[in-house]
């Protein structure tokens, strides 16, 4: 077939959450006047709305769309993010971090967590967190961006962004409908095929209007109403590795620590709780497994837990964490919740979208659908998901808690061989073995496993075992201090935030 004749002349994105309006903005500044981008969706059915927390790669998404930070972050009241605390999940009163960017910096070949280990059985006490400049900023509730100058630690981190993912969907709205998007309020209620070929040929709406395109993007949520509801193309169910089914959310006026520039995470009896606090409220929810705990409990743990007052009245949410078996089936393509969810932990749904997004402007079809494009996109896109699966996992299976079935439980959970391998290979020699694809690079794996108590039971042997313990111990303090006197330089996360936002206002 002719590729200019074969093009795409319309798409209709079916759902107006994070991921629909991510979509639209996305394409529409992609494609521009080329193709017809409508997105419908239904106020009434109205969105999740919860995805408040975010990794590195947003921030890509928005510079490329040329969106400036502190616009962004005025108007979906956010505040930076340097990593996750992660509070009572190896056993109960142990806390550790999950940093963006590195620990520290090489100074010879041997990498910095082996001097870190060689240090610490020589006696040394610092912890591993020390060694990493975002924590060091960030226990300091401090925030400035990242240096350039490789010599510099302010180089060694990265960070991202709390935002109130309603306000960041309307942001998005308004980009979108600027380059040409068509919003069309309604409820979608029929989906019809093409006799032949099976694929989607319009939607109808309960009012009795139809909208007809040559390609559909189901951002429509859980229901996953065209991947799911009209093509059934099925579900790959991880219920068994990751067991939280359900949430309870509320958002509460901003107290305790404040707004720090990170994430919390608290393992609780069934689950854990997280805080994501933001320029206006903080962000909380109890994400729960309901094999082990009530609906009424959990939702009594949570109000039990919160900062300050609550802003409104709790929020219960369903869900099986897992992924279509593929997520792009005929001329649908599931972006967003329609296409899988896995908790989140590590905050990745939204870097999900990203990705999703990215995939299907470097596959974009023509109107033969190849299945060739299909099929790549679904390979990536499987793999990503099971690399990120494979890292959830590890917080649960590393776990030391036995004070109830939960955790229990997941200690005792058989996983997938590709993760026993590189717990096996990091208890052996702290080795940490890299797979194509991975989203968390070698730092945050380290992070975890050190965080959950899995401490290696040898050690690297590039190290001078004669000269180690004494080199790598002075190493490891001088690391430290630099971190701690670069971040004691560093502005408040409030001033650097008020500063920015408020000078480009
Ligand atoms: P939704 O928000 O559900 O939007 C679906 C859209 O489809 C809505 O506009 C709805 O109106 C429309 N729709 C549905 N049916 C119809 C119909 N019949 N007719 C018309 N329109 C229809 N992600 C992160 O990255 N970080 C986090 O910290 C985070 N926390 C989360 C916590 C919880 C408890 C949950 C459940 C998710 C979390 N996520 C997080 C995921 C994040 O919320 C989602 O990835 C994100 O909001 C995208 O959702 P969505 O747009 O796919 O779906």
């Amino acid at each position: 077939m002719d590729d200019t004749n074969a093009a795409i002349r319309s798409v209709l994105i079916v759902g107006g959450g994070t991921a629909g309006w991510m979509t639209a903005a996305a394409l529409s500044h992609a494609l521009g006047e080329r193709c017809q981008i409508t997105l419908v969706e239904s106020d009434e059915i109205g969105t999740v709305g919860v995805g408040e927390a975010t990794i590195p790669p947003i921030r890509l998404f928005n510079d490329t769309l040329g969106i400036a930070e502190a616009d962004f972050l005025r108007e979906t009241k956010g505040s930076f993010k340097l990593g996750i605390e992660f509070v009572d999940w190896a056993k109960l009163g142990h806390r550790y971090f999950h940093p963006f960017g590195t620990f520290g910096k090489p100074f010879d070949l041997v990498a910095v967590h082996q001097h870190w280990l060689a240090a610490r059985a020589a006696g040394s006490t610092i912890p591993l967190d020390d060694l990493s400049m975002a924590w060091a900023a960030a226990s300091r509730g401090r925030f400035a961006a990242p240096m350039t100058d490789p010599r510099s630690v302010a180089s060694t981190f990265d960070y991202a962004y709390h935002f109130d993912a309603g306000l960041y969907a309307a942001f998005l709205r308004r980009y979108a409908e600027a380059r040409g998007v068509s919003r069309v309020e309604g409820r979608v209620g029929d989906v019809a095929l093409h006799g032949e070929t099976g694929h989607v040929a319009h939607v109808g709406l309960r009012d009795g209007r139809r909208i007809d395109a040559d390609f559909f993007v189901d951002c429509s949520g859980f229901r996953g109403l065209l991947i799911e509801g009209a093509l059934a193309t099925g579900y790959e169910d991880w219920a068994h590795w990751l067991p939280c089914d359900r949430a309870v959310a509320v958002p509460c006026a901003t107290g305790g620590d404040g707004m720090t520039p990170y994430t919390r995470s608290t393992a609780r009896a069934a689950g854990w709780q997280w805080r994501i606090p933001l320029q206006h409220r903080t962000g909380n929810g109890y994400v729960y497994c309901s094999r082990h705990i009530s609906d009424d409990e959990a939702t009594a743990t949570l109000m039990a837990n919160l900062d300050g007052e609550a802003l409104s009245e709790p929020r219960l949410l369903r869900f099986t964490t897992g992924r279509r078996r593929t997520f792009w089936n005929r001329n649908v393509i599931a972006i967003g919740l329609a296409s899988g969810f896995m908790e989140p932990l590590e905050s990745t749904s939204i870097h999900l979208i990203q990705t999703g997004i990215a995939k299907l402007l470097a596959y974009f079809p023509t109107r033969d659908f190849s299945p060739l494009l299909i099929d790549e996109y679904n390979r990536v896109a499987i793999t990503e998901y099971e690399r990120i699966r494979d890292f959830l996992i590890l917080h649960y299976k590393l776990t030391s808690r036995d004070d109830a079935p939960l955790w229990r439980d997941c200690a005792a959970m058989t996983i997938p061989d590709t993760l026993a391998l590189k717990i096996a290979h990091f208890r052996q020699g702290g080795r940490l073995i890299a797979r194509d694809m991975d989203l968390f690079g070698p730092a945050s794996w380290l992070a975890v496993h050190i965080g959950q108590l899995n401490h290696p039971l040898g050690s690297d042997p590039l190290l001078d075992s004669s000269k180690a313990a004494a080199a790598s111990t002075t190493f490891i303090g001088r690391l430290s201090e630099a971190m701690a006197t670069m971040a004691r330089s560093m502005p408040t996360h409030e001033s650097y935030l008020q500063r920015l936002t408020r000078s480009m206002a």
